[in-house]
């Protein structure tokens, strides 16, 4: 078989900006509404909760926004990531497709998440903030935090969901290592989190319930801002240095995608990967198909509806147009493939909206099955959130040897999946199900939905 070939920049070619897709939309982004009056928030609205440098990304137009240089420096810890011509996996496929794709589990924390979080914490200094909070899942945003926060001396508290911090203590012992500190959510700290444990005492929590517990924290005191690992048009843009290396290393194997896909859960590494590639046909380039894949058991993109939603379950954020299956959404139990919010991006629900990007979903045991053939052709473990890109990657390959094509396909491999073995040790021992989330229960999350008059 032929070794794996990789296509490395030197830090001289590292993107010097990010890219905002806002400046090349054909139309703009549905505004952003304040709960109560229903009218659009201006900068000053969300500057409780984010230093005004960030607040000023997330509604700029500006085509690029320079990268400064202390988060070059860091970026440089790991950055360039390497892209890699995945020959044993088209091999195994005997497909007539190149597969190429972009590998950002060499960052410290194993995933995309420090692209984001080291900016974040950098503007937040800058701003005289002393402490971050944030919420994470399986424990991927906290550990990136929680490292991002330690190189700029800031305070980092974490809720974490009770049954990733009860089933993943590795994560936690990681956030703890660079200096977090981590709270298993629904908690006894904030009002929010009281009362929740007050209705139901073992609550397992969820995404959406402890980011309302991490703003309440964040908006008591000056010194606290908050911060959010994926969804935020600014957090977005952070990631784009992966899809801006990507083109450069593309060149360097004279290539250009057909197809990029990547992983959905709130948008941010399918964001990084494509908002380049989307950006370039936008403004009159080549053109790509853009796949976001998503799990069957929390289905926004393909299941959810197209409107004003709460980005928590306590309703302390403004009201952003998404695709949502409801605040109050709870994944399954049985789901283990990560990807549990239940809003996506607006930037990434506009692009569905528009038709620019395609959206697709598929069970955990077809992704982790896609998973293990991966890791037995390339080597590389992938995280259960990249699995989902995985399967839709060899979906598009076996598509390429059935017409015969042999088309050019991109993926962003957003993380490796150390600390997620055990739930590959439960698709192993056959307790992986598959059942999807009925019509009845995706009633129940959307009629909680605000109403808005369009
Ligand atoms: C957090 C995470 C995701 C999901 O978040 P997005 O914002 O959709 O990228 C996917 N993959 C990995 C490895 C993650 O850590």
């Amino acid at each position: 078989m032929t070794s794996p070939t990789k296509y490395l920049l030197d830090e001289a070619r590292m993107p010097r900006a990010w890219y905002n897709i806002q400046a090349d939309l054909p139309v703009p982004l549905p505004a952003v509404l304040h709960p109560g009056t229903l009218q659009p928030i201006g900068p000053a609205d969300l500057a409780p909760l984010f230093p005004m440098d960030l607040i000023l990304q997330e509604v700029s137009t500006e085509r690029e926004i320079e990268i400064p240089q202390p988060v070059r420096e860091i970026y440089r810890l790991w950055r360039p990531s390497p892209l890699v011509r995945a020959h044993r996996l088209e091999k195994v496929l005997q497909t007539p497709a190149k597969i190429f794709y972009k590998y950002e589990g060499v960052s410290p924390a194993g995933s995309h998440k420090p692209n984001t979080a080291v900016p974040q914490a950098f503007f937040s200094a800058q701003a005289g903030v002393k402490r971050l909070t944030t919420e994470t899942g399986a424990g991927q945003w906290g550990s990136a935090l929680a490292f991002a926060g330690s190189l700029f001396d800031l305070e980092v508290l974490v809720f974490q969901v009770r049954v990733s911090y009860d089933q993943k203590p590795y994560r936690r012992a990681v956030m703890e290592t660079y200096g977090a500190r981590c709270v298993a959510s629904p908690s006894q700290e904030t009002s929010y989190g009281r009362s929740v444990l007050a209705a139901r005492p073992d609550h397992p929590g969820s995404l959406g319930i402890a980011i309302s517990e991490a703003v309440e924290v964040a908006a008591q005191r000056d010194d606290t801002k908050y911060a959010l690992g994926s969804v935020l048009n600014h957090v977005l843009m952070h990631q784009t240095v992966v899809g801006l290396e990507t083109i450069e290393q593309m060149q360097m194997a004279d290539a250009w995608p057909d197809v990029v896909v990547g992983c959905t859960g709130g948008g941010s590494n399918f964001a990084g990967i494509a908002f380049p590639y989307i950006g370039h046909a936008l403004r009159g380039g080549q053109r790509a198909r853009i796949v976001a894949v998503e799990p069957a058991a929390c289905p926004s993109l393909t299941r959810g509806r197209y409107g004003y939603d709460f980005g928590d379950t306590g309703h302390m954020t403004p009201l952003v147009k998404m695709h949502t299956l409801g605040s109050s959404f709870t994944p399954p139990p049985f789901h283990a493939g990560g990807l549990r919010y239940h809003g996506m991006a607006p930037l990434v629900s506009h692009l569905r909206e528009l038709g620019i990007i395609e959206a697709s979903a598929y069970t955990q045991t077809q992704c982790f099955e896609a998973g293990v053939l991966f890791a037995r052709a390339e080597g590389i473990v992938p995280a259960p959130e990249a699995n989902h890109a995985v399967k839709g990657v060899i979906e598009e390959a076996l598509r390429c040897r059935r017409e015969g094509r042999a088309e050019t396909i991109l993926f962003n491999l957003c993380g490796h999946g150390h600390f997620d073995m055990a739930a590959y040790q439960r698709y192993f021992a056959g307790d992986l199900r598959d059942e999807s989330y009925s019509e009845e229960e995706l009633a129940m999350a959307l009629a909680g939905l605000p109403s808005v008059p369009a």
